[in-house]
């Protein structure tokens, strides 16, 4: 049994999953505040996927963990996870305690880029551009994360799309996350809500200019993140998942008509049809927790010695 878990802001989605990559437990839990918490939130997952699947300690083979931030993916630490309250921690050791079995880490879109790629039989080529709070992307090559030299590959939400545009939090102005991240859109909205992209929708629908205008700025956003991605990596899917999916059809009609005007003004763009590249995760896919489980199984098959090496 391979083991992946999502841990997520607020909640975590764990699976099991069997030799032949089948789905055999799922659960969700809530997310903890804070390293103890978040270590706690990871071995409840654990019992609870144990629990649901009628397996014990020694039929895990390994346990891959999926989280938002920065990662030391081969250490299995997890250096910055603000979203979760934690600067700096060891998970691999701290699970390793209860449960020693090849472990790792990822970034959390990364894991849902393979997740993703997966479910769609490991095509040769995909993207999963996550559209969430903040913008980001995994590229999935034959079946692999391409990482690149420092593993910046994918950061797309930090591509300036408009110099004079809003300040972005990484400094620069008009990144495509100023456009498209969800914390950019509900703070140039500002107004009070706990669905703010929804709320600019719906908005934008009754004829509100400011949420109109905003709508069209996600889609410029998302239609620039997938022209990046197609121009750099030529992968055949753009898979469009994150927080603002949850808008389904609404959100993929508003994209795909961006990527038309663009083409209508380009031959160029027009050859290379960004419109039928892009794909919506549907609600409530595993994605994000299988792509941790291969994560964690990957290491499995290189052995512990790498994982016990870097703890001495
Ligand atoms: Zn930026």
């Amino acid at each position: 049994m391979r083991l992946g878990l999502d841990v997520g802001g607020t909640k975590t989605d764990a699976v099991a999953v069997d030799e032949e990559d089948r789905i055999v437990a799922r659960v969700r839990v809530r997310t903890g505040w804070g390293r103890e918490a978040v270590v706690a939130t990871i071995l409840d997952a654990i019992a609870a996927l144990r629990a649901e699947g009628s397996f014990g300690h020694d039929a895990v083979a390994s346990v891959g963990v999926g989280i938002p931030g920065l990662v030391d993916a081969e250490g299995g630490r997890v250096l910055h996870a603000v979203n979760l309250g934690v600067q700096e921690l060891d998970l691999a050791a701290a699970v390793r305690e209860v449960l020693d079995v090849p472990f790792a880490v990822e970034n959390d879109v990364k894991a849902a880029a393979l997740g993703a790629a997966a479910l769609h039989g490991d095509p040769p080529s995909m993207a999963y551009l996550n559209l969430g709070t903040g913008v980001a992307a995994g590229v999935v090559v034959d079946g692999a994360l391409w990482r690149g030299a420092r593993g910046t590959a994918g950061e797309v939400g930090h591509i300036s799309v408009d110099p004079r545009g809003r300040l972005c939090g990484c400094g620069q102005r008009g990144c495509v996350e100023t456009f498209c991240g969800g914390g950019a859109v509900a703070k140039a909205w500002g107004r009070p809500g706990d669905l703010p992209v929804l709320d600019v929708f719906d908005a934008a629908d009754a004829g509100d200019p400011a949420a109109v205008a905003l709508r069209d700025d996600i889609a410029y956003g998302a239609a620039s993140a997938v022209r990046i991605l197609v121009l750099s990596a030529d992968v055949e899917t753009v898979v469009l998942g994150g927080g603002l999916t949850a808008l389904g059809e609404r959100l993929q009609s508003v994209v795909t008509r961006r990527l038309r005007e663009e083409a209508e003004a380009s031959a160029f763009l027009r050859s290379l049809r960004l419109d039928e590249r892009i794909e919506l995760l549907p609600a409530g896919s595993p994605a994000a927790a299988l792509g941790a489980a291969l994560v964690g199984a990957a290491h499995e098959r290189f052995g512990t010695e790498k994982g016990a090496g870097s703890h001495g």
